[in-house]
């Protein structure tokens, strides 16, 4: 299958370029998070099984991953503050980074029931 080569040369890439990141080591401070930077989206997405976390449609060339902010703060890049998102989910949230979690839930159920 053309999505599993896929998704293991990405591994590998990404494998590699982790293994250069993690010589600098360090402690997780904010400030080393200021950007989603390869090592982070490989965390995230590694994690996410290299899918939506909403509704679980696979990643692929066509489906780039988006990174939602758990806590609502941009400035946060923290892995754990990071869900990958397809870009159809992300819409639907990307409005609401900085909202409380139970407010963008409510958005999202409205969202989603009102498209009928
Ligand atoms: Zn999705």
């Amino acid at each position: 299958m053309n999505q599993n080569r896929l998704e293991e040369n990405l591994n590998e890439y990404l494998h590699n370029l982790g293994s250069m990141f993690s010589s600098s080591g360090g402690n997780p401070d904010l400030k080393k998070y200021k950007q989603i930077d390869m090592r982070i989206r490989q965390t995230v997405l590694e994690r996410a099984k290299y899918r939506c976390q909403t509704c679980s449609i696979k990643f692929t060339p066509n489906i780039q991953p988006k990174f939602q902010h758990v806590n609502g703060s941009i400035k946060d890049n923290r892995p754990v503050n990071l869900k990958a998102l397809c870009s159809t989910c992300f819409k639907l949230v990307e409005k609401n980074e900085r909202v409380d979690p139970l407010t963008r839930v409510q958005n999202i159920m409205k969202k989603v029931f009102n498209k009928k």
